[in-house]
């Protein structure tokens, strides 16, 4: 079979993988720097509506209001990470973000403003759009600026020259052809990790979940495999929302005040943690203390929207039509009237992310890897949570910058492995000529539900002892050791192969992570029921790890203060 695979060869200066909101600004900077270079995204979607964004959004998530500088936003950023953050990352991201959006505007995001034509600000660090159409937008801005996008390559990992990165390999996922791309220098921005727990939803609704179900790790896989340093992986990000549709709940605390309340009415939030004083509690408590609720018999738990007025209503309604209309849709089907009813609310499944929580990369100042050749942005980078979309947009923009330096100080790049790509061409196709073996959906339902159970996940209340993560380990490769026999009957669940593939490979760095860390630092996010308590004595640091020789190595990096 393998030998039956068309292959194609390209080259390019600078290959971006992901099209999404990191990857598409890098693109567009490195064509504004040099009209010349010439730019290459692979993209495993479409462009157009890929990623996390794909559907929309109604509100740029970090930017530098009136009253507002890059240090308060670093002072709010530390204080909602518990304390543990890359204080450079994320003030390199507060000094670029009101540029960035306004740069995105005049490329046609319609950013809502007053009367005096000042955008219009939710919450400190908030601006609302109009963002139906944002993925759209960038796309187009890197079609117009001349960037070569190939979309529907699923890059699974890296080329390398000794330690350097030269590029990518992959496959089409509508077109069945290994694809080799050689370059002078990668960025990976992949996003985040979905589809390592066992989702609120299941059956045929088993996407229906907060992260794109399509943003599956592969560059974190890639980059684990290779060695990349990686960092904060047990940080996971548990989103709280809408029961079953799975709407965001943000727009009701920040837009329309709807505080959060137990099965008896009771506003537990600002009981339970009042001393968190007036800025309210940090976000992984605000998971925690419903999870809370609902563990000790007060749930079901809800947003309380019963103060609202009409006029307010329709205004919720639109909200959530510009980022997600099936709230509204389904509001419609059931004559559910949020101002008679309070709206129900659950945490979703733990991902991996590096734009609300910090796992990903290990990376400098100027978003490059430890791997030469290889830069990082967005929601695969890691140790700056809370970037969001605008801060994506930032580290895009600086990683090309460094990138294109990178270029111009370096040697070219010599000849290509043909070890190397014959190994990982064997690699990628062997389940399409595996018979009767293993589906890709069965060992993904597997995965998710050791994952579930033995390293907090929904059905365990988000709590984990070193017990239950040993065994999850255990388990994790024992269906590491499966994988030879991943069968695939046509591309779709080639691609699917290689997402669960990828996730095993998370899920084990993941588990030692959590392991790792003997305090808990984010409740919820990171509970540890045999180490309860936040230990800034001995845990103000970063928990970072490398695959040597096949072993998950852990590393420590100290926390550094700038202010
Ligand atoms: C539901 C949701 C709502 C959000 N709402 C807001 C909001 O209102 N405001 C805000 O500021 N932020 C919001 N965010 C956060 C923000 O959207 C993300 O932080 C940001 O989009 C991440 O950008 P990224 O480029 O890292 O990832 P993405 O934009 O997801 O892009 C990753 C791209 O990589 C591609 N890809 C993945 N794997 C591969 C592979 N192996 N090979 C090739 N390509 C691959 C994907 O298809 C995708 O196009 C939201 C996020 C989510 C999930």
């Amino acid at each position: 079979m393998n030998s039956n695979v068309n292959v194609e060869f390209l080259e390019t200066d600078l290959l971006i993988i992901g099209g999404g909101t990191a990857g598409c600004l890098a693109a567009n900077r490195a064509r504004e720097i040099d009209p010349e270079i010439d730019v290459m995204i692979l993209e495993k979607a479409h462009i157009d509506r890929s990623g996390c964004l794909a559907a929309g959004i109604n509100a740029i998530n970090a930017y530098i209001n009136p009253g507002e500088t890059p240090r308060t936003f670093l002072e709010y950023v530390r204080r909602d990470a518990m304390g543990l953050v890359r204080e450079d990352l994320v003030l390199s991201i507060g000094e670029r973000l009101n540029s960035v959006v306004k740069k995105v505007e005049s490329w046609g995001l319609p950013v809502m403003k007053d009367d005096n034509g000042n955008y219009q600000a939710r919450g400190r660090w908030n601006v609302k759009i109009r963002g139906e159409s944002i993925k759209p937008i960038l796309a187009n801005r890197v079609r117009e600026v001349g960037v070569r996008v190939l979309n529907r390559v699923n890059v699974t990992s890296f080329l390398k020259q000794g330690d350097r990165v030269t590029g990518a390999l992959g496959f089409g996922v509508r077109d069945g052809c290994f694809y080799i791309v050689k370059a002078k220098a990668t960025i990976i921005a992949t996003g985040g990790a979905a589809g390592l727990y066992k989702p609120n939803n299941d059956g045929p609704a088993h996407h229906k979940i907060w992260y794109s179900p399509f943003n599956t790790g592969g560059g974190y896989a890639a980059g684990i495999r290779i060695g990349a340093e990686m960092t904060s992986f047990e940080m996971r990000f548990i989103a709280l929302r809408v029961k079953d549709i799975v709407a965001p709940t943000g727009t009701l605390a920040l837009g329309f005040d709807a505080p959060q309340v137990n099965a008896y009415g009771q506003r537990f939030m600002a009981e339970k943690f009042a001393e968190m004083g007036a800025e309210g509690a940090p976000t992984p408590i605000r998971v925690y203390g419903p999870t809370q609720e609902i563990k000790e018999g007060r749930g079901p738990v809800f947003m309380d929207t019963t103060h609202l007025s009409g006029e307010k209503v329709r205004e919720l309604k639109a909200a959530y039509l510009d980022m997600y209309p099936d709230l509204v849709l389904y509001w419609a089907a059931n004559n559910f009237q949020p101002e008679k009813e309070p709206i129900e609310i659950e945490g979703t499944e733990p991902y991996l992310v590096g734009g609300h929580a910090q796992a990903g990369y290990w990376i400098n100042a100027r978003r490059e890897t430890t791997l030469p050749g290889l830069f990082a942005a967005g929601d695969v980078a890691g140790g700056a949570p809370y970037k969001f979309v605008s801060g994506c947009w930032v580290e895009g923009e600086i990683a090309a910058e460094s990138a294109l330096e990178y270029i111009n100080s370096t040697s070219e790049v010599e000849q290509l492995s043909i070890s190397q790509i014959d190994k990982e061409k064997e690699r990628i196709f062997t389940p399409i000529s595996t018979i009767d073996g293993i589906k890709a959906e069965e060992m993904e339902i597997r995965l998710q539900k050791i994952m579930d159970e033995y390293a907090g996940g929904i059905s365990r209340y988000y709590e984990m002892n070193e017990k239950e993560l040993l065994l999850a380990l255990r388990r994790i490769r024992q269906l590491k050791d499966q994988l030879d026999f991943l069968s695939a009957d046509d591309l779709h669940q080639l691609m699917n192969c290689h997402e669960v593939i990828d996730r095993i490979e998370i899920a084990e760095v993941l588990i030692k992570h959590l392991l790792y860390r003997k305090e808990t630092r984010w409740p919820a996010f990171q509970s540890r029921t045999d180490y309860p308590e936040k230990d800034d004595f001995n845990w103000l640091k970063f928990v970072n790890s490398k695959r040597v020789n096949g072993q998950v190595k852990i590393i420590e990096r100290p926390y550094q203060k700038i202010i």
